[in-house]
């Protein structure tokens, strides 16, 4: 065995950039679990499809961001995937083609703890674990409508983030004793207090007398946000705008050039989305994971204008049944009940008190600790 292994136990991140919630959540465990074992354990994150898958699934980063705004035939193929056989009978298929690529992983990285973030991978790379005695767990990152291909029964654990995951894994015939519901893991920064939002806005350059809406669509800009953005300019709301475009250029770029009736901050992907999250009073998003969460933790009511199909239905449903916020899949919806909000603020600080009673700040702490001491049996 690895005498680094020996000495410290060593935990190996599997993720992928389709989108940005996979990474975020790696990170955010990650660095739980340098605060809560400080110099006791060690982390690597692995690109597991741009490092070590062959061709061509080694595409899915550089595919996702043109599917993503496809959602119809995104929808078809989620569906056509999401089950129990249909997830078997592809992975056997696959199998061949992985296995060497997947041995080359634990050959060149040598760890006591396996961890998969992301849906795709986790049936090949639990059987490679096992056959190398390396135990193997899945932190799932979607909240509700949960894919068949994150429960993969050999694993030895799978964390999930509501109970309606962990019954979607009972249903998938993954045993309820090797899953645990604790939370989607955020980053360390948004579980802060909330500090003081005058100094906060200052720093960013906002206005401090105007309602800030901040519109983010996932890590690559994903969605009809620009026309969600252009109508609230058109009903010339009294707000300012806070448009995260995230790693979607043409998007930042089209945002920039127009010609605005209302205060507006526009920015491409940004690394303070804590701060953010603060400064603001609404949250304007696309359904996932990652940033509900987020925003949940930050208090912020939530308006969804659009979602992932099949993957993040049932994130919208959650925020809606649980009075966190409102489903907007089009841009007069949103502009109403920015509206709503803004001349009842009552209705919006309801929505903000039941998006704090969904946040779960110590996720990710939780997970790292279980982490840790399934790394060091
Ligand atoms: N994010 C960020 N900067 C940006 C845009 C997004 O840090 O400019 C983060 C966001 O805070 C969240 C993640 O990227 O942690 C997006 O994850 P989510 O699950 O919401 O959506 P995805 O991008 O995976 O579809």
């Amino acid at each position: 065995m690895n005498p680094v292994v020996k000495a410290k136990p060593h935990i190996l991140f599997l993720y992928s950039d389709t989108g940005g919630g996979h990474r975020a959540a790696a990170e955010a465990i990650i660095e739980a679990i340098h605060l809560e074992f400080p110099g006791q354990v060690t982390t690597e994150m692995v690109d597991i499809f741009l490092r070590y898958a062959p061709p061509p699934i080694n595409l899915a980063p550089r595919i996702y961001p043109h599917l993503s705004q496809m959602p119809n035939v995104w929808e078809i193929g989620y569906h056509a995937s999401d089950g129990r056989r249909r997830t078997r009978f592809a992975y056997t298929m696959i199998w061949p083609y992985v296995r060497n690529s997947l041995e080359r992983l634990i050959a060149n990285h040598p760890a006591s703890l396996i961890v998969s973030v992301h849906q795709m991978i986790n049936s090949p790379v639990s059987r490679t674990a096992l056959a190398h005695g390396i135990p193997f767990v899945t932190v799932v990152t979607d909240l509700v409508s949960t894919h068949a291909a994150w429960y993969c029964t050999t694993a030895d654990l799978v964390v999930v983030p509501t109970q309606a995951a962990f019954k979607r894994g009972l249903e998938m015939r993954m045993p309820g004793e090797r899953m645990q519901v604790i939370g989607q893991p955020v980053a360390d920064r948004f579980t802060l207090p909330p500090g003081d939002r005058i100094a906060l806005r200052e720093r960013l350059g906002w206005q401090q007398d105007l309602p800030t809406a901040l519109l983010v669509g996932g890590g690559e800009g994903m969605g009809p946000l620009a026309g969600t953005a252009l109508a609230i300019n058109e009903a010339r709301l009294p707000v300012q705008l806070v448009i995260v475009a995230g790693r979607n250029k043409q998007l930042r770029q089209q945002m920039e050039q127009h010609p605005w009736n209302i205060p507006v901050h526009i920015y491409g992907f940004v690394t303070e989305m804590p701060d953010f999250m603060r400064a603001a009073d609404v949250l304007i998003s696309k359904a996932g994971p990652g940033t509900i969460s987020e925003a949940f933790i930050a208090g912020l009511p939530v308006i969804l204008y659009s979602k992932m199909p099949g993957q993040e239905d049932g994130n919208v449903d959650f925020v809606v049944q649980e009075g966190a916020g409102v489903w907007a899949p089009r841009p007069q919806l949103a502009v109403d009940t920015l509206r709503t909000w803004l001349n009842f603020p009552e209705t919006r600080r309801a929505a903000a008190i039941n998006a704090l009673r969904l946040a779960r700040p110590d996720a990710s702490r939780r997970i790292a600790r279980l982490l840790v001491e399934k790394a060091s049996l």
